[in-house]
């Protein structure tokens, strides 16, 4: 149960509640107790002066016990209060008169004897040496607060005493702190079923979400979570989840789109192979003459698989990011000299003259065979695009903090609409001529790996120029190389 992040939230919530109610209940009623105390004290004070100064006028100039117990009784009769009691004492401390004797405040609080008490005898004794002491008397059924007085008379000096039942204070502040003993639980078990009821709906929307990831497979990532306030937490991580998600599915659909287009390039070739050789088998007196024809074709076609299964061995390494890169201080102006000299076999083979312009002494930091094959990869394309007779230059030179590389031909260029589009994988702007050109034909590979190629040095290719008079390709990389 404890697992449940509602039911520690609740918790928590109810714990720092009680230590928050109990800590200001707890403080008001102390100070409410106080001021009450207080005054009572200064009630008590202010009666036993009022008392003192009634006892002095009643008594005037007279003499003796009787007269101090007359002028006591009448200031009794004059300040009878409900739950006060008065006392009259001689010098000797022997009780002269009470209000009980006189039937003056009596209520049911009363404990008749109090002036007879052990307690008040102890009162009587800590008073003692002073004129005027503030203190408690315990009656049997209740407690009481005292004030002592002595008051000088003509005739001689006596002590006036006055209680006030604490019965009344002690009554309110009981029902206070019964108050309290429901109140606070009461509020607690509230406050933890509402803490409980809006942890759950606050957190119902993760529930949710995990019910929903639950039942998410590779077929129903076009789901989305339902983000009920985007602006807050819970939103949020929906919102993120759902980006997730998003960026999952398109990375499944180019896969999906990977293997799909890979699949429809095999086919082609494989298709070829099976057709010739069932041809030929077809019949049995083959001249070696249509053998030989047959055999190169086969070599063609699997020369083309062989490259199109490298290429796409390639990508997937790369969007794997585990394509092993070795970078090595080479030199650029080299490394293109070393792929015109490739090169020319193909540009021989389709009557395409090959010039270079190549500013030498290039030094930079590079997959040597990587580099190659961009650079093969352009030149190949050029040439392949080109119509015999025409030219093909692969110029390379510092430009700055830059090296730029261009290839330029003068083929009849890629229509603008399709421009854009050249770097997709399997990508081809015209398919039938692609075809045509048999085994020099590509699967639409070549520039999408040329474009990683040069991504993966930190630098960029592009597309500088192409129209019916010819394209140039440029790559442009760092010259300070330091992947
Ligand atoms: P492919 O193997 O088909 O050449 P690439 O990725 O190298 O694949 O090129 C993609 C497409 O871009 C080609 O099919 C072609 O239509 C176009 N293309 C590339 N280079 C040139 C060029 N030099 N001249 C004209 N079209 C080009």
């Amino acid at each position: 149960m404890l697992d449940s992040i509602r039911v520690r939230l609740t918790l928590w919530y109810t714990l720092v509640l009680a230590l928050v109610l109990i800590a200001l209940t707890g403080v008001t009623y102390f100070m409410y107790r106080r001021n009450v105390a207080e005054r009572t004290d200064s009630a008590l004070t202010e009666l036993a002066d009022a008392f003192a100064t009634t006892f002095r006028a009643e008594l005037g100039e007279g003499h003796g016990v009787d007269a101090a117990k007359a002028a006591a009784r009448e200031a009794m009769l004059e300040h009878r209060f409900r739950d006060t009691f008065f006392a009259l004492l001689d010098s000797d401390r022997t009780l002269l008169l009470t209000s009980l004797d006189l039937g003056v405040g009596t209520t049911e609080h009363a404990y008749p004897d109090v002036f007879r008490s052990s307690s008040f005898r102890d009162f009587l004794q800590s008073a003692a040496s002073n004129p005027e002491v503030l203190g408690r008397v315990h009656g049997g059924r209740g407690s009481f607060r005292s004030i002592s007085r002595t008051v000088a008379a003509p005739g001689g000096s006596y002590v006036l005493i006055v209680l006030q039942s604490l019965h009344p204070q002690q009554e309110l502040l009981e029902s206070i702190r019964q108050t309290f003993y429901w109140a606070i639980p009461a509020a607690l078990l509230l406050a933890g079923i509402g803490g409980y009821f809006l942890a759950r709906k606050s957190l119902a929307p993760v529930t949710a979400m995990a019910l929903q990831a639950r039942h998410m497979g590779a077929a129903s990532l076009h789901n989305r979570l339902a983000v009920a306030n985007e602006r807050d937490e819970l939103g949020q991580l929906a919102l993120s989840f759902n980006q997730l998600l998003e960026r999952i599915e398109a990375s499944f659909e180019q896969q999906r789109r990977f293997v799909a287009d890979a699949s429809h390039e095999l086919r082609t070739p494989v298709a070829i192979l099976r057709g010739e050789t069932e041809v030929t088998l077809s019949r049995t007196d083959r001249s070696t003459e249509e053998y030989r024809q047959t055999l190169a074709i086969l070599r063609d076609e699997s020369q083309r698989l062989a490259h199109i299964i490298e290429d796409l061995f390639t990508l997937t390494r790369a969007d794997a990011g585990q394509y092993p890169l070795t970078l090595r201080a080479n030199y650029l102006d080299e490394l293109a000299g070393e792929a015109l000299v490739r090169a020319r076999s193909l540009a021989l083979a389709k009557n395409v003259t090959l010039t270079s312009s190549i500013e030498s002494d290039l030094p930079i930091q590079a997959d040597e065979a990587l580099l190659g094959r961009m650079l093969l990869n352009l030149l190949d394309n050029a040439i392949k695009y080109s119509p015999p007779g025409s030219k093909v230059e692969l110029s390379c030179r510092r430009d700055g903090e830059n090296y730029v590389v261009s290839v330029s031909d003068h083929g009849p260029g890629i229509p603008p609409e399709l421009q854009a589009r050249i770097f997709e994988r399997f990508f081809r702007a015209d398919k039938a001529r692609s075809r045509a050109d048999g085994d020099a034909a590509g699967a639409g590979l070549g520039l999408a790996i040329a474009l990683w190629i040069a991504e993966v040095h930190h630098g960029r290719l592009e597309l500088t120029r192409s129209d019916p008079s010819g394209s140039v390709f440029s790559v442009i990389l760092p010259a300070s190389t330091n992947p």
